[in-house]
């Protein structure tokens, strides 16, 4: 039996620098030919796809290219009167990961005023559980993503004090493995896009020092592969998403020093498109608005010239954070 390869070779012909402007196009196309396969066939994550696009667009300085109009009105058409939640596209169930997305949109193009808050935050307190935890709709599932969200989408609206943090708290304690790092319940497996949820999740309600940063830190640099990318578990694939929760946790614990920056920069700018523009997951495959965002949040955390700063912790442009003036806390 042949052994698991989980490595790719980046070939010399790989794009070695930023394709800024094919980007701008890539994103600016996205929607526009509402009869394009790949845009019907993403109706069940619009809202979140909208978020991509507009903070993707917000990392290239080029937010005002979008009609803010249409993207209000959307949100708008997508909130459920009853439950104050917010869906993907309209005519579907609220979800808390769209409406984090909704929030999100609304704080980047500061028209949060044109939301129904009290709404969104009766919505996002009612998902939680006696446990602590946080269901993701009324269906019940619980998983560490949606109590980051509920998080991360109360603290965009200045409403914290409507959850139970410290039950919220320990239920996040309670996901984190012998390894240091967490999984999406107790005993779940460790994996990166937990970690980032549950690290944004202790930053954002400044509880950080509950973590080990160094061994967690360790954890996470394992995460490295000899072409620079980094997966999101163990024996896996590279894939630039990883690049984001990965390296969007150890800048949180101030550990991004500790992985190979440039081999990094490297495998992301590999994964762009030289024709179309966008980011893939990995070298060679087909690009999408998901992986162009992590892509470009990657990249300005390694500091590469041509784009703006991302905060860490909210994913969204460091100039909006501070706008309303979030100080989420950091180890460093
Ligand atoms: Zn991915």
């Amino acid at each position: 039996m042949n052994p698991v390869v989980y490595y790719v070779t980046l070939s010399k012909d790989s794009p070695k620098t930023l394709l800024t402007d094919k980007h701008l196009k890539f994103l600016l196309s996205y929607g526009s030919n509402d009869d394009e396969y790949d845009y019907c066939t993403t109706e069940y994550l619009r809202m979140s796809g909208m978020y991509w696009v507009l903070t993707a667009l917000g990392l290239l300085g080029k937010v005002d290219e979008i009609n803010k109009r249409q993207f209000m009105d959307f949100i708008n058409a997508c909130i459920d009167k009853e439950t104050g939640g917010i869906s993907a596209s309209i005519g579907h169930d609220p979800h808390l990961l769209y409406t984090l997305s909704a929030v999100q949109i609304a704080c980047i193009l500061d028209a949060v005023s044109e939301l129904p808050v009290d709404d969104i935050v009766n919505y996002v307190k009612s998902l939680q559980q006696p446990d602590g935890s946080f269901a993701g709709d009324k269906w019940g599932e619980i998983d560490t993503r949606f109590s980051f969200c509920a998080v991360a989408c109360l603290s965009l609206l200045g409403r914290l004090d409507a959850i139970d943090i410290p039950k919220a708290t320990e239920f996040v304690m309670k996901c984190q493995n012998f390894d240091g790092a967490f999984g999406s319940l107790p005993n779940s497996e460790s994996h990166a896009g937990m970690v980032y949820c549950c690290i944004g999740f202790l930053s954002i309600i400044g509880e950080l020092s509950r973590v080990d940063a160094d061994y967690l830190g360790w954890w996470l640099c394992e995460r490295q592969l000899p072409s620079g990318g980094l997966n999101g578990r163990p024996e896996k694939l590279p894939d630039v998403c990883y690049s984001w929760w990965v390296l969007a946790s150890l800048t949180i614990l101030g550990k991004s020093s500790w992985i190979d920056t440039s081999s990094l920069i490297n495998y992301i700018l590999a994964t762009q498109d030289v024709e179309s523009g966008g980011f893939a997951d990995r070298p060679g495959d087909i690009p999408d608005p998901f992986h162009t965002l992590f892509g470009l949040t990657g990249l300005s955390l390694l500091k590469v010239p041509g784009l703006q700063k991302i905060n860490p912790t909210y994913c969204m442009p460091q100039d909006v954070i501070e706008r309303l003036r979030l100080r989420p806390q950091a180890l460093s």
